[in-house]
């Protein structure tokens, strides 16, 4: 079950996209040094109206997945659907309508946004690029303001006179102005104070129950996708490692790797469960650890863990999880009798608690 369970249309569906990039050195970057696999083997599926997270530290994949949808990046094999087509085949004339239907918010609102260009320009430039005439412009524009809690007078202002929070606000009523039914949000409140981080996310949440629009959220913090996601996809090296439902991710992980950013998005003691100081550093992508690859920062690793890698399996409460903590039986439970949320409890690891 790659969607934690939850009902709705799907929006965009990944089925084992792998992206590759080629590292050259070398004069004139004439030799391969090695081949990373930035996202291997990813598949998950988007909802209508549902925030999916994906999240991890820098280097783990997410950031280009994000691409990837976005289309910004093709993918080395696998597929993207958008609403069942595949985004390798689309003709052009579809790529203009789901450049429309897709939109970006992205992690620097200083560096987003054109200084020279006032804010009702910046705003209403995509519906220039689409061919919207002047009168409906100005119409969505002011709409788009409204949505996110801008007078209409600052369209006259520039980028500077404003506050990061309100220029991330600028960055989300640009995306709003074309309707889209997906937003792809990059880190959108790592560069905010965090007394402002709550209001945008706040936002962005009260925009998608209005808008019944989907996001897809990149964040290395889990602190700030917990309350507003409905699924999360947690990335290590270019794997998901564990994919479900984000409330009962954030509460329970499964995944040591899960524990560990829990543990470093929550305050000491704050709240029980189960959860793994994240020691060490990622490792570079050309030289991924064999088996598991987050082996060498877990304290429950096995030798099998050093040997072979884990597949993405399915749990009896509808998440899944790739660690062999969690025997056979249990993540292929699936397989032979499905079970859905509030199923079987799953199995305690060695040292939870
Ligand atoms: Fe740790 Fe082994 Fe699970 Fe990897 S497979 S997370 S090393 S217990």
């Amino acid at each position: 079950m790659l969607d934690g369970g939850i009902a709705g249309g799907v929006i965009v569906e990944a089925r084992n996209a792998v992206k590759q990039f080629v590292i050259k050195t070398g004069l004139m970057n004439s030799r391969a040094a090695g081949v990373v696999r930035a996202v291997d083997d990813v598949s998950f599926v988007i909802r209508e109206n549902q925030t999916f997270a994906l999240v991890g530290e820098s280097g783990c994949g997410k950031t280009t997945v994000a691409n990837l949808i976005l289309k910004l990046l093709d993918l080395t094999s696998g597929e993207i659907l958008y609403r069942g087509a595949s985004l390798a085949d689309m003709p052009s004339a579809d790529v203009k309508n789901y450049r429309r239907n897709v939109q970006a918010v992205l992690q620097d609102p200083y560096g987003a946004l054109n200084p020279r260009m006032r804010v009702g320009h910046i705003i209403g430039e995509p519906l220039e690029v689409h061919g919207f005439a002047k009168g409906e412009r100005a119409g969505r524009v002011a709409e788009a303001l409204q949505s996110v809690g801008l007078h209409e007078s600052v369209q006259s202002q520039f980028p500077h006179e404003f506050s990061g929070g309100q220029r991330q606000r600028i960055g989300v009523a640009r995306a709003l102005t074309l309707h889209p039914d997906l937003i792809v949000l990059d880190e959108p409140v790592s560069s905010l104070d965090v007394s402002i981080r709550s209001q945008v996310l706040n936002l962005l949440k009260d925009i998608q129950d209005e808008r019944r629009i989907s996001y897809v959220l990149i964040s290395h913090d889990l602190a700030s996708v917990e309350h507003m996601s409905h699924i999360i996809g947690v990335m290590y090296l270019g794997k998901l490692v564990e994919l479900g439902d984000a409330e009962l991710s954030c509460a329970e992980p499964l995944h040591p790797y899960t524990a560990s950013l829990v543990a470093a998005a929550t305050p000491p003691g704050s709240t029980p469960g189960w959860r793994i100081p994240i020691v060490g550093e990622v490792p570079s992508a050309l030289e991924t650890p064999s088996g598991c690859s987050f082996h060498p920062r877990c304290p429950y690793a096995m030798a099998v863990c050093r040997e072979e890698r884990p597949a993405l399996a399915a749990t009896p409460d509808g998440r899944m999880v790739a660690c062999h903590l969690y025997p056979d039986e249990i993540r292929n439970v699936d397989k032979q009798a499905p079970v859905g949320p509030g199923g079987a409890a799953l199995p305690v690891a060695a040292g939870a608690g």
